[in-house]
């Protein structure tokens, strides 16, 4: 029995579920939690602990959602939560400057100070303005952009996901992939049509687009490795392709890492490419989930030149009542101080095991699927290829997905309830964490194999 606040009281998901959608709009307060693609009753979540949570009900589960991104140290880790105490004792927030956010901000941009092999250094990011959310970050990206160009359009990959704002909803992926719509109501046509959408990874879309608009882009924004449609890396080189566009026409490249950031590697998606010799320049790189450690946390990086455009130095006005909140600030530092190599090896383990004993699971059953990579990041598409693109990865038999959902949940292990989003192991995934997912993939490949097109 849960007791709420407001005194009324929940013993099962159900009956929280039912409260909920009395008081909120779908009973969520994020869309793709109200299980509306794979069916059943949310599971309400008392507790997280390594790589498990624990529902009202007090059944646990393996988790493979991972709040989204930011657990990369698993649920609760001791220091992240010695971190939040030490910091809440201080007070919660001021609202004005403290220390804590310099030293977020240098963590930051030491990771991402690699040194090239022939000893030049490489800096992903010179600045950093922290905000609250990840819109908030890639929103502020695209006013920069503008600001620092004078121009007025948005070019966007169909099937990325950069936050809820007006300008990057035009099929947008997460939850406007889960849905299946375009885009978003609420929105003119005079804003949608100041993003131009294009296919991801297609050269030849991109030469158009510039081609004909060049002079009137500000910006191209990616994802680094697209992650809101199902798992969909960059071909090669693709990356310094748009640098290089964008740039040959005085455009910006905003590259969203804030799901690849502190992930792929310990320098995002960027640091990757950095290592694997395939260096491109991005002019603004926002970050967000594990950059706060599990708190409201992300922000907004680039070059001095183009950060020092926002107020108070510049003219492109940007603010945050609860931006760099000293306990988020704290939470998001223990968390990168704690992420060392070590974690991004266990990480790419554990991810590698639970991808191959899935992916035997639902051949043993004749499943068609894949796994899609992208650093440690992964996800299962029901085809026989990796997509390149937002229409491959829509064309899959994504209706054996809600089957496969609930096989796992009724055997304990907890995905992400919708086809279209990455998996997201953490470093707390031990052999028995991972046993049970695999003990679990066995009848979730069954109830796949056996699903029927609704
Ligand atoms: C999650 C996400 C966002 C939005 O971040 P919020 O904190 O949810 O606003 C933006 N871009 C990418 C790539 C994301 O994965």
């Amino acid at each position: 029995m849960t007791r709420f606040v407001s005194g009324r009281t929940s013993a099962t998901n159900a009956e929280a579920f039912e409260r909920a959608l009395a008081v909120s709009p779908g009973g969520v307060n994020s869309p793709v939690r109200a299980f509306g693609s794979v069916g059943g009753t949310p599971r309400f979540l008392a507790s997280g602990r390594g790589p498990y949570v624990t529902d009202i009900e007090g059944t646990q589960y393996v988790d493979l959602v991972g709040q989204w991104g930011p657990a990369l140290l698993g649920h609760a880790h001791p220091d992240v939560i010695a971190a939040a105490h030490a910091a809440v004792d201080h007070g919660l927030g001021f609202g004005a400057v403290s220390t804590g956010e310099v030293d977020l901000a240098e963590l930051v941009l030491d990771r991402l100070t690699l040194t090239a092999p022939d000893g030049t250094e490489r800096r992903g990011i010179e600045k950093l303005r922290l905000t609250s959310t990840g819109t908030e970050a890639t929103m502020t990206a695209i006013r920069l952009a503008r600001g620092a160009t004078g121009r007025p359009l948005l070019v966007k990959f169909a099937g990325h996901y950069h936050g809820h704002s007006d300008s990057l909803l035009s099929e947008a992926g997460s939850g406007i992939a889960t849905l299946g719509i375009p885009g978003s109501a609420g929105i003119t046509p005079e804003t949608a049509a100041q993003t131009i959408v294009i296919p991801y990874n297609d050269e030849a879309a991109l030469a158009e687009v510039f081609a004909r608009h060049g002079d009137r882009i500000a910006a191209v924004i990616t994802e680094a490795a697209a992650a809101n449609m199902g798992v969909v890396p960059p071909k090669p080189g693709f990356n310094r392709l748009l640098a290089d566009t964008a740039h040959a026409h005085g455009a910006l490249l905003i590259s969203d890492e804030v799901m690849t950031g502190f992930r792929a590697t310990a320098a995002g998606w960027w640091g990757l490419e950095e290592r694997e010799g395939a260096p491109y320049d991005a002019d603004l790189t926002t970050f967000g989930k594990i950059i706060g450690g599990g708190l409201p946390l992300a922000g907004l990086g680039g070059r001095a030149e183009v950060l020092d455009l926002l107020a108070p130095l510049g003219p492109v006005y940007q603010a945050g009542t609860l931006s760099g909140n000293p306990v988020a600030v704290a939470t998001g530092a223990a968390m990168l101080a704690g992420a060392g190599p070590a974690v991004y090896e266990r990480l790419m383990i554990a991810a590698r095991k639970i991808a191959d004993g899935l992916s035997a699971a639902l051949a043993a059953e004749g499943v068609v699927h894949t796994v899609a990579w992208a650093g440690s990041q992964f996800s299962i598409f029901f085809r026989e290829t990796a997509p390149q693109n937002y229409a491959e990865a829509q064309d899959q038999e994504s209706w054996r997905y809600p089957a496969f959902f609930h096989g796992m949940l009724d055997h304990g292990v907890s995905l992400p309830p919708s086809v279209y989003e990455a998996w997201f192991v953490s470093a707390a995934h031990d052999d028995a964490a991972i046993a049970r997912v695999l003990d679990a993939a066995r009848p979730a490949a069954r109830a796949a194999a056996s699903a029927s097109r609704s």
